[in-house]
């Protein structure tokens, strides 16, 4: 595996592939990689010539009281994970690469009113963040499909409309959540749980996949769905909700009446730990 730090240096390698007619899967993370990392990688492995993934802690996406200094960075456990799934090419550019003049002073990427919504409500700096970055990874690697993880729902839908919006000549492919056994979603944020908050997580999947059923059974009013998953797995939980909702797939806006391919979303504290999951209702579940 080769590991570029530099912009321009990635960019003379990616000319050349592209000069040889390969295709280039892309994989943006902010390393602490896991099970639903490599699940994109393998998709993007298996559908193009080459794979790039990038490791950026993005500092512009971490509101001031947010987790940017304690987000994990095992760097070297990161790169022999990458070496084993067989990634050819890891591009992990430092702050100053990607925003050479700060992030205050750079042009910033803002996708209007999905961006408010949701996670953006409760941390408004992280979709301006989010997009920001991923315009320049995009621009700079140009890959011919870049891969992002349905867990993080929303920032899904927002990389898609903002690669329509801008006209960028990517293809935007999804990959499905990858869950630990006991269905909690891998995230980089659950080494933060003590053993005790390990084991009460799982109950937002829980709280999803009942909103499943009771939509499967006939019940299609939300607050109704909501109000019966929430009694039955988080009233008696430390889970502190930011929010539990159904919204359309496009828009993000909450639905009165769900609908099949309808979203549940949730979010919550776990002592100081953010999770956050989601679920399409009426699909078949694996
Ligand atoms: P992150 O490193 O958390 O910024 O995530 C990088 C990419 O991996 C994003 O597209 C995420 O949506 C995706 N991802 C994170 N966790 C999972 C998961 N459990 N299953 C599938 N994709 C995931």
């Amino acid at each position: 595996m080769i590991v570029f730090s530099k912009v321009a240096d990635v960019q003379s390698r990616i000319t050349e592939l592209k000069r040889k007619y390969k295709t280039i899967g892309f994989i943006p993370t902010m390393g602490a990689l896991h099970k639903g990392h490599v699940s994109l990688m393998k998709k993007a492995m298996m559908e193009n010539d080459i794979t790039v993934v990038s490791i950026f802690v993005n500092p512009a996406q971490f509101g001031p009281k947010e987790d940017f200094a304690h987000y994990p960075r095992p760097f070297d456990a990161d790169c022999a994970l990458l070496s084993e799934v067989g990634i050819q090419c890891l591009f992990h550019p430092s702050a100053d690469d990607i925003y050479p003049n700060g992030f205050e002073n750079a042009t910033q990427v803002y996708v209007p009113n999905l961006s408010t919504l949701w996670c953006g409500k409760t941390r408004p700096q992280l979709f301006g963040g989010v997009c920001s970055v991923v315009c320049r990874l995009l621009n700079i690697v140009s890959p011919t499909k870049a891969y992002f993880g349905q867990k993080d729902f929303q920032q899904l839908v927002l990389i898609q409309r903002m690669v329509k919006d801008l006209h960028m000549p990517v293809q935007i492919i999804s990959g499905d959540t990858i869950r630990e056994i006991d269905g909690l979603a891998c995230s980089s944020r659950n080494a933060y749980l003590t053993e005790a908050e390990r084991k009460i997580a799982p109950a937002l999947h829980k709280a999803l996949q009942d909103c499943d059923k009771l939509f499967k059974s006939g019940v299609t009013n939300t607050p109704e769905i909501l109000a019966k998953a929430k009694e039955t797995h988080l009233n008696n939980t430390p889970i502190q909700l930011d929010y539990f909702t159904i919204v359309d797939p496009d828009t993000l806006a909450e639905v009165p009446i769900a609908r099949k391919g309808c979203r549940v979303l949730i979010a919550g504290y776990l002592g100081t730990t953010r999770l956050i999951d989601n679920l399409g209702l009426g699909a078949i579940q694996k």
